[in-house]
């Protein structure tokens, strides 16, 4: 007696299944970073690194470690995707940072 279900219709609906469950997995993680909330300049770990969100406004004769040009877009601690004004940061977990900004941690991009 044949098998009413071939081998091929099940390995097509295994498959299917399996990129369902992946589309289920990654499509959350998507929209967590966008929903982050964003580090308050006050937050005492931000606050202990000079975070700004405008690095054209950091107290230079404070922080003599700033070097001009230097800002979260061109730190290699930012993470998530080009172009956004606010991403996360590794320095700072959970939170998003201003592109713009500037901490003591920056440390450019390789
Ligand atoms: S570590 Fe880099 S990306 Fe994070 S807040 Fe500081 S300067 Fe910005």
């Amino acid at each position: 007696m044949k098998n009413p279900i071939s081998r091929r219709s099940l390995l097509r609906h295994a498959g299917m299944g399996a990129a369902a469950v992946l589309a289920a997995t990654i499509a959350p993680r998507r929209g967590r970073a966008a929903d982050l909330p964003r580090l308050d300049v006050h937050d005492p770990a931000a606050a202990a690194l000079g975070y700004v969100e405008d690095a054209a406004t950091v107290d230079t004769k404070k922080y003599s470690s700033f070097s001009p040009g230097a800002s979260c877009a061109n730190c290699m601690q930012l993470q998530g995707k080009a172009g956004e004004a606010y991403r996360p940061c590794a320095v700072f977990p959970g939170k998003l940072v201003a592109a713009a900004g500037w901490c003591m941690s920056w440390t450019p991009e390789m």
